[in-house]
């Protein structure tokens, strides 16, 4: 089956060379100059490629680190005994990475990082020193509206209002999306490759035109000229809305011959010469703007040819309008009070609120401008975290003090330990005992369990519903799809038959009579469990004493459902499951007010999936393989992505795609076909049809993604792989391997686009859900990852989820010592209010309000 995997490239220039012949003699000589930036853009490059201990121009990546590590650290350091012998451990770890099979390459990598970040933030500097308080202007107030600003007139004002700004407050707290450094201005012809620099030139040509190999990318070139030479910078726009022609014409408008624009970014070496990668392009004064106008002393920033703000713009407004509003409304920041305790900020090593703002606009040095920024996004997180918390607080303060659990030895929870036929995992026992310890707490549980797919959530969330019923309680469990309710129906009933208690299933296909006898039995409380999907949450249901609620695949539901569910009880316990793991960064942001479990192990015994990349060209070894598995009594799913966002297209794929299997490529074997058109009862007869063998081979649009467990399916065949998310082909590959025998899951992908190989590679390299989710956010970026609209995401304005997650942590950090300290923050009273104007916008309606 190798065979099928496209070669992996191996050729990269990325690990770091030292002086040019990059041998190791030559590093230590120079020890101290051991570079973190270097050291961690190896460990990085090494992770982002699947850990395949990359060869690199000089020397393969595990020599490399071992040579740096192998010497002493930097003498200006400070290293206590213990980070010396860690340093030393790691660098002979380094030496073995070669013979590591990848979970142990992936640990070491992580752990060095994770090592490494520590050790920085220990040597880093304190933050810019703090000047005297900046003096208070009078006359300029921060409410003052911008229109009766000198130098502002009502036209001005008007355009300005168009993009929010009608106060000096809102033009402080309009950010740059980007700066241009002047300080590193060079010529054309001085621009070096791997070097950060700022051009200016004017503009030659522009074009915009949609790729005659890729009818949904739009590439734009600009070519522009100084006194030194020419050269032509390039952007890539995929996506159908930037095809269009009008708005490709738009664009090549706003970049007119002969204009001076400021071009920054890295230098690369591209087919054409020199260009920089991903350009940041700012047009300084186009002829519509007569830049005489702005009054001298205006634009010290530019006058000594420092970093120069970029602002978001929208039509017809120009930079050099915004970048004067700003600037005349900046001396108001000295009015702005620091609503964050002093000592906070000293713990944190922050910038003074109205430093940071007027150094985010226009900074003195990148240095200033880190701080500034690092000062603004601290503030982003840290109210939100401390809006969680309070959110939690609240919401305890209301609860009824009773615990749900009184624990009767030999009861349930042990009957049912009986029966089980395996070990529970040590991870589920460290889950399970976590929960039980929740539900002995008066106060109401609200905890998410993160499992991969197959780590056996479904045990644990019987242990919790089984404590609970024992204790006299009504428990529920919601599953977001009738196929997944269905199953976990069936499991249940079986189980529960044999503890001789009801359970009943209710979705929106459970007839009318089933129906109401089932509401009449939640009512009197009869019934301790009932699973079922939305259905659940309508207002016709109703319990006599609901005391836990069980969400599966809680992502899929909106904040709201989870709610609805919950207020079916008085404050009742929470438990909600996912097996998309999220990476810790984006559980703090959303769930900053949950208690996280990990069940981080799988049973004994599973094999991992073998997972190759598979071109057109591999097709026929694929048809082999399925032929193959099929003789040996096996079963395979054939998985097609949504193909537009039209669902018509999407079933027609799938409908076509059966038919070719069945008539022209496999007409000796039952092939099934499964989409989100058809109606449950006909879904489930399918299922049920695959599950007792009568199909061989399933054709399926993603309906499958979540809960189908077939243990003889052995294959999973996912078509155009390219279009789905990282962590969404983890979980389609998830309903194989469930067995112990050997599964495969093949990702067919005729793109040929370097990136989407390198991320469908990452499945071939790992089959750690946790280690996906963190790759798959590195390449989507955690909005697509998470749906920001439906993940409740909050929306920020100058933080990353990607590259802030140090200050996240930190501002958690403080979020906690703040809450810890004085819970009602009293003692702050600007910063409660602060915390009310901001939480409307980021929180969003929760679980707890
Ligand atoms: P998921 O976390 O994906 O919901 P399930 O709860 O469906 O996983 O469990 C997957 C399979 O593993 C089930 O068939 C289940 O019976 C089995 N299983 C669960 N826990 C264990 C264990 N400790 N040892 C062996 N098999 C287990
Ligand atoms: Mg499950």
């Amino acid at each position: 089956m190798t065979e099928v995997a496209a070669s992996a490239t191996t050729d990269h220039a990325l690990l770091p060379e030292r002086g040019g012949s990059g041998n190791l003699r030559e590093t230590s000589e120079q020890a101290e100059q051991v570079d973190l930036k270097r050291l961690n853009r190896a460990l990085s490059v090494e992770a982002e490629s699947g850990f395949g201990d990359l060869q690199g121009r000089a020397q393969t990546f595990s020599r490399f680190l071992s040579g740096v590590l192998g010497q002493d650290p930097p003498s200006d350091w400070v290293l206590d005994g213990e980070d010396r012998r860690k340093w030393q451990e790691l660098g002979s770890h380094y030496a073995l990475y070669p013979e590591l099979d990848l979970p142990e390459r992936q640990h070491l990598v992580a752990e060095t990082r994770r090592w490494l970040d520590q050790i920085r933030r220990q040597q880093e500097p304190p933050p810019a020193p703090r000047p005297a308080p900046l003096p208070k202007p009078e006359g300029l107030s921060l409410e003052q509206p911008l229109q009766f600003l000198k130098g502002i007139g009502p036209k001005s004002a008007e355009k300005l209002a168009q993009l929010g700004l009608l106060t000096v407050r809102n033009a402080l707290y309009y950010f740059p999306r980007d700066h241009v450094n002047y300080s590193e201005q060079v010529l054309i012809r001085q621009a070096k490759v791997g070097e950060t620099v700022t051009l200016v030139g004017t503009i030659k040509s522009c074009t915009c035109f949609t790729s005659p190999k890729n009818k949904s990318l739009s590439i734009f070139n600009l070519k522009i000229a100084d006194s030194s030479g020419s050269l032509t910078l390039t952007r890539f726009y995929a996506g159908q809305q930037f095809t269009q022609r009008g708005w490709q014409e738009s664009l090549q408008r706003q970049y007119p011959r002969g204009a001076r624009v400021a071009a920054s970014g890295l230098v690369k070496k591209s087919k054409f010469g020199i260009t920089l990668d991903n350009p940041q392009i700012e047009v300084l004064a186009d002829e519509g703007v007569d830049s005489r106008s702005l009054q001298k002393g205006l634009r010290p920033a530019v006058a000594t040819g420092k970093i120069l703000p970029i602002y978001p713009l929208t039509e017809g407004i120009t930079a050099d309008l915004v970048r004067k509003a700003v600037q005349l409304a900046l001396p108001a920041v000295a009015w702005v009070a620091d609503p964050l305790p002093q000592d906070l900020k000293q713990t944190f090593q922050l910038l003074d609120l109205s430093l940071a703002l007027q150094q985010i606009h226009f900074p003195e040095t990148g240095e200033h401008l880190a701080q500034a920024r690092r000062r603004l996004v601290f503030d982003e997180f840290f109210y939100l975290q401390l809006g969680l918390l309070q959110r939690r607080q609240r919401y305890r303060e209301q609860a009824q003090s009773l615990p749900r659990y009184q624990p009767v030895s030999g009861e349930l929870v042990d009957r049912f330990y009986q029966m089980l036929p395996f070990q529970l995992t040590a991870a589920q026992q460290r889950v399970i005992a976590e929960i039980l310890a929740d539900l002995r707490d008066p106060l109401p549980m609200n905890r998410l369990v993160q499992g991969d797919v197959g780590s056996g959530k479904t045990v644990v969330a019987v242990v919790a519903l089984l404590a609970a019923i024992q204790s006299g309680w009504q428990t529920a469990l919601m599953a977001p799809t009738e196929v997944l309710a269905e199953q976990h129906y069936r499991k249940l009933v079986d189980w529960f038959s044999q503890l001789h208690l009801p359970v009943d299933l209710l979705t929106g296909s459970t007839p009318a009579a089933k129906r109401r006898e089932i509401l009449r039995q939640l009512q009197t409380g009869e019934l301790p469990l009932v699973v079922g999907t939305h259905a659940l949450i309508q207002p016709t249901v109703n319990f006599q004493n609901l005391g836990l609620v069980i969400i599966d695949e809680q992502h899929r539901f909106g904040v709201e459902q989870r709610a609805a569910l919950q207020q079916k009880g008085d404050h009742p316990d929470v438990l909600t499951m996912t097996a998309t793991p999220i990476p810790r960064t984006l559980t703090l942001a959303l769930h900053g007010d949950l208690d996280v479990s990990a069940i981080d192990e799988l049973p004994p015994g599973r094999k991992p999936i073998h997972t190759v990349v598979a071109r057109p060209g591999d097709r026929l070894q694929v048809v082999r393989l399925m032929e193959r598995e099929i003789a040996q009594g096996r079963q395979v799913y054939v998985v097609l992505p949504l193909i537009e966002e039209s669902e018509k297209l999407d079933l027609k794929s799938a409908i076509d795609e059966h038919q070719r299997l069945q008539e022209k490529v496999f007409p000796r074997f039952k092939v099934g076909l499964l989409h989100g058109r058809m109606s449950s009862s006909d879904k489930d007869a399918v299922i049920q049809a695959f599950r007792k063998r009568e199909l061989d081979i399933l054709v399926s649009t993603t309906v499958v993604e979540v809960g189908v467990d077939v243990p003889n399916a052995s294959v999973m065949v996912i078509e155009h792989a390219e279009r789905f998310g990282l962590s969404q082909l983890h979980q389609l590959r998830g309903r194989v391997g469930r067995g112990s025998d050997q599964s495969y899951c093949v990702l067919m992908t005729g793109s040929k686009g370097e990136d989407a190989l390198r991320r469908l590679k990452v499945l071939e390299q790992s089959n750690d859900g946790f280690f996906i989710a963190e790759m798959d956010l590195r390449f989507r970026g955690p909005g697509e990852v998470m749906g920001t609209r439906q993940s409740g995401l909050p929306d920020f304005a100058l933080a990353s989820l990607m590259d802030d997650q140090e200050v996240l942590e930190l501002a958690r950090q403080a979020a906690e010592q703040l809450m810890a300290a004085d819970p009602s923050l009293n003692q702050w009273p600007l910063l409660g209010r602060i915390l009310e104007e901001r939480q409307a916008h980021l929180l969003g309606p929760g679980l707890f309000t």
